[in-house]
Parts: structure tokens; sequence; C-alpha cells
């Protein structure tokens, strides 16, 4: 079968960039009445319910790393779900190279703030980015000490950023 340029475009950067399954973009997803929520669950997806809907938490225990493991059979919403690098490379106003720089400049962006996120007491990296960094933000700070406000600042800035980037390029 031919691929459709959604599907070449998935392809060629999807594996490269994980922020919609590894809890950076999304901190959970909804499931619909389709979605196989029992075999879902025996999977490993963390399922809840949230304001009458059933929800999984991300990160997705089917994301790899670098790909979904039940692609062909993946939640209705992720199946539907394009972010914006993706549509505007479809749509010929992204070049691949553009698109592939927004991807590793997203997660650089990503792999800055996560490494002031682990200096944080108690950062659990199983949970979604925005979880994390509540969590290290509520931290007490010290101002007794000299700089001591200076990890939330850190945090604060690199947060932001990040979060810039993701809703002009991914988001949009
Ligand atoms: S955020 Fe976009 S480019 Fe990244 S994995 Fe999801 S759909 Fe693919
Ligand atoms: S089910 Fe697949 S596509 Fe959906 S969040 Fe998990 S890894 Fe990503």
């Amino acid at each position: 079968m031919k691929a459709t340029p959604i599907a070449d475009a998935i392809e060629s950067l999807c594996p490269k960039c994980g922020l919609c399954c590894n809890g950076v973009l999304f901190a959970d997803g909804e499931l619909q009445r389709s979605d196989r929520t029992a075999w879902l669950e025996q999977l490993g997806l963390a399922i809840f319910r949230q304001g009458g809907k059933r929800r999984f938490a991300q990160p997705c225990a089917c994301f790899d790393g670098r790909r979904c493991s039940i692609y062909a059979n993946r939640p209705a919403n992720c199946a539907a779900f394009e972010c914006g690098v993706l549509q505007r490379l479809v749509a010929g106003k992204l070049s691949a190279a553009a698109a592939r720089k927004t991807i590793g400049l997203a997660r650089r962006k990503f792999q800055t703030l996560e490494r002031h996120l682990q200096k944080s007491p108690g950062d659990d990296p199983a949970l979604p980015l925005s979880h994390r960094y509540g969590a290290a933000m509520r931290a007490p700070v010290d101002l007794a000490q000299p700089g001591g406000a200076g990890p939330h600042g850190r945090l604060l800035r690199s947060m932001e950023t990040l979060m810039v980037l993701l809703q002009t390029e991914f988001l949009r």
C-alpha cells in the first residue's frame, strides 16, 4: 500500500520526538468508548476516571522511547492527534529539515529542564512533566542561603522557554 504524506511524516519525525507520548506535551489522554480499555490496562496503561471520562496517564506505558508499541491499535485520540509540526510539514509550510530542527530544539530544552528537575528531592521521572515541575516548585525555598532561590528560578526559566516552544510549534 502506498504511504500517505502524513504516514511518511510520522515515520520520519515521530521516532526522533515522542513528546506527545512521554508526558511532556500531555499529562494524560482521554479514552473513547471504542477504545479497548481492559486490553490497554492489561498492557500497563494507568487508567483512571476524571469528570466521567476514562483517561490514561502519561508517560504512556506503551511508549518504548521511540515508538508506540501498539501503533495499529492505539487509542482513537492518539490516532487523531497530529501536532503542529506534522501538520505544517504535510501542508508544505515547513521543510523536513526545519521540522527536525524544531523537534531537536524541543528535546534539548526538555533535557535541560530535566537536569534541573533531577536535582529536586523526590523528583519522579515516571510522572508527567507538569506534575514533576509542580512538585519541584512546591519545594521550600531557603532564602537565608546565598542563592537559595536559584533552583526555582532556573526551573521557572527553563519551563517557560520550553512551554513557549511547545505552544507555538506543536500545539497550534
Ligand atoms: S509531538 Fe508531533 S512529531 Fe512529536 S511524536 Fe507527537 S506527533 Fe510526532
Ligand atoms: S498509546 Fe501509543 S500513541 Fe498513544 S500515548 Fe501511548 S505510546 Fe503514544
